[in-house]
This record gives structure tokens, sequence and C-alpha cells, in this order.
């Protein structure tokens, strides 16, 4: 919760700084919506993100038109505008433009289907991808959906045994060959493993670095191409701000993924990532790790999200 406190008061301060008199106008807007744009800065999302945030509340709201004479077919509308006033009118706005921003929409964004569905976890090390393999193999399981988790982090033996300790912890079976075989092959047999179990996911945790490498990502492209994915998932650290949301950029642009896991949101994270990823890259967050437990998984809710940071 904390996360966005500072977000969420300076946006409450702006919308007291609107009043309940008069309409919306560029003048009174002016100071409000410097306050929005400082608050964005503060809480690390990138400036041309919040340019196009802020140009476009102005226009909304500007845009929203509000009724004088009253007849008998406008009497309905009056009434459901009865209590608009200019504050909640630049609020609702300002929490339309967000959830906008975080890929708004009907609730969160799924898991792609398949027969089995096959998750491709990648991410830089350290993010939490293997704490979030575990969490996605919890979390279906919880949905009655049986899962067979695969390690193919040949260079970190450490890695291999952390997915089978996490496994072991959460009752799911983990596919490993040890560091001596090619990871493309591991996850193909990992694969041809989980049809023969006939289970409904197969959650393929791959190899990090410590930064963005060529050899990372053309070992993504060889395992993509291999096993036709039906969800390649990007694990990002929320606490890094904008950089998350570039990382996500740069993995989707080489990569082709389907969404983004962002970890460590219950960190004292400023909230920059979770509102920049979708707008840089085009992909949503799926789904968001709030914990080092395996239970600390949720979907992703654009919704729920802006109500938040709304407070
Ligand atoms: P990997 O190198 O990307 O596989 O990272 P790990 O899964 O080993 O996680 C790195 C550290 O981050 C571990 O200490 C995890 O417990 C911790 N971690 C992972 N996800 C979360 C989260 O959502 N919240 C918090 N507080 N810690 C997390």
């Amino acid at each position: 919760a904390a996360m966005f406190d500072s977000l969420s008061s300076s946006i409450q301060k702006a919308q007291r700084l609107i009043g309940k008199s008069g309409t919306l106008t560029k003048e009174n807007m002016k100071d409000p919506l410097k306050e929005v744009r400082r608050a964005l800065l503060e809480a690390d999302v990138s400036l041309p993100v919040v340019r196009r945030f802020i140009k476009k509340v102005e226009e909304r709201a500007l845009g929203t038109k509000v009724l004088d004479g009253v007849t008998p077919d406008t009497q309905f509308i009056k009434t459901v505008l009865d209590g608009v006033t200019p504050d909640t009118q630049f609020i609702k706005t300002v929490s339309n433009e967000l959830i906008d921003l975080m890929g708004g929409g009907v609730g969160a964004k799924d898991l792609e289907p398949g027969f089995p569905q096959i998750i491709l976890m990648a991410g830089l090390q350290g993010v939490g991808k293997t704490t979030a393999a575990g969490k996605l193999a919890l979390y279906l399981k919880k949905s009655k959906k049986s899962c067979l988790l695969v390690a193919t982090d040949v260079y970190r033996p450490a890695a291999i045994d952390q997915l089978v300790k996490l496994g072991a912890a959460i009752d799911v079976p983990v596919f490993e060959m040890g560091t001596q075989v090619d990871p493309v092959e591991i996850a193909k047999k990992g694969v041809e493993e989980g049809r023969r179990l006939g289970v409904d996911a197969v959650i393929i945790d791959t190899a990090g670095r410590l930064q963005v490498d060529e050899d990372m990502m053309g070992e993504l492209r060889s395992m993509k191409a291999a096993l036709r994915p039906s969800d390649t998932l990007l694990v990002v650290d929320a606490m890094t701000g904008q950089e998350a949301a570039n990382l996500v950029k740069a993995f989707n642009d080489q990569v082709d993924i389907s969404g983004a896991i962002l970890t460590k949101m219950d960190g004292d994270s400023r909230g920059g990532a979770a509102l920049s990823v979708r707008e840089v890259s085009g992909k949503p967050i799926k789904f968001v790790g709030v914990g080092e437990k395996m239970e600390a998984l949720e979907p992703f809710y654009p919704e729920r999200m802006a109500s938040r940071i709304l407070g």
C-alpha cells in the first residue's frame, strides 16, 4: 500500500485545487495538472509517457460537456450527472486515463490457451524469475491445473537446485537434466515429459544474465522457435521503475514476449514500472509478485491499480 502513497496524495491535492465551483477550464486545470505531472515523474514514469498522459487528461477533461437545458429526455442524463462537480470530473478523467495507460479494458489479462500451455519465463538474474515460475505453478494448481516445471539454467547449478526445492515445497514435479545438456534440448525434453504426464501447463525457467546480452536473447529465440510457447513472460523487478519498462521493450523487440510479470511490488517502489510497461512496450503486465512466499502472486488488474493510486 505504501508504494503509491505520495502519488495518491499528490493527485488528491490536484483534485482539491480544482474545487467544486465552475467548470473545468484550461486555466483552472493548469496547477492541478502540474501537480499530477510532478507526481508521475517522482514515481519514475518516463517523461514522454508523462507528457502524453497529461495531454490526454487535459483534452478529455475539456471535452466533457456540461448539460444546461433540462428536457424530459435529458432528465435521465442530468440525474446521472447530478453530483458531478469539476473536482470529481477531473479525478474521474485522471482515473480513466490511468486505467487506459496500464492497458485498461476488462479485468486482468489471462494466460494464453494451449494443450498443454507452454509458458517460457525470461528475465535478468535476481529479478525473481525462478520464484515467479514456482508462484505461477502454485497459482495454476489452485485453479485446478496440473503443472510441470522445467529447469534450463545450466550455467548456474544453484538455480536448478532452487527450482527443485521450490517444486518440492509446492508439490509440483520439476524436470531437469543437470548442467551438461543444451538448454534448448532440455526445454524440448521437458515439454515432451509434460505431454507424457498429461499436465495442463509446462513452465520453463530459463537462464538470466546480469544485463541484456546477445547469448541470452539468442537462447530465448531458439527456445521460442523450438517450443512455440503459448506465453513468453518477461519477469521484471518493479523496484527498478522506468528501467523495468525499458527492459520489457528491449526483450519484446528481440523475442516478442506475450506479457510481463512485475515482481517485488510489496517493496518500496514508486510505481513507475506499473505505469509505464504497457505504454512503452505495448505488452500487458499479466501478474504481479507481492512477496517472497509462493502464494504472493496476483493477476494484474489495471482498474484496481488505478484505484490504489488514487487512494
Ligand atoms: P532470479 O535470479 O530472477 O531467478 O531470482 P530469484 O527468484 O532467485 O529471486 C531473487 C530474490 O528476490 C529472492 O530472494 C526472492 O525471494 C526475492 N523475490 C522474488 N519475488 C519477490 C517479490 O515479489 N517480493 C519480494 N519482496 N521478494 C521477491
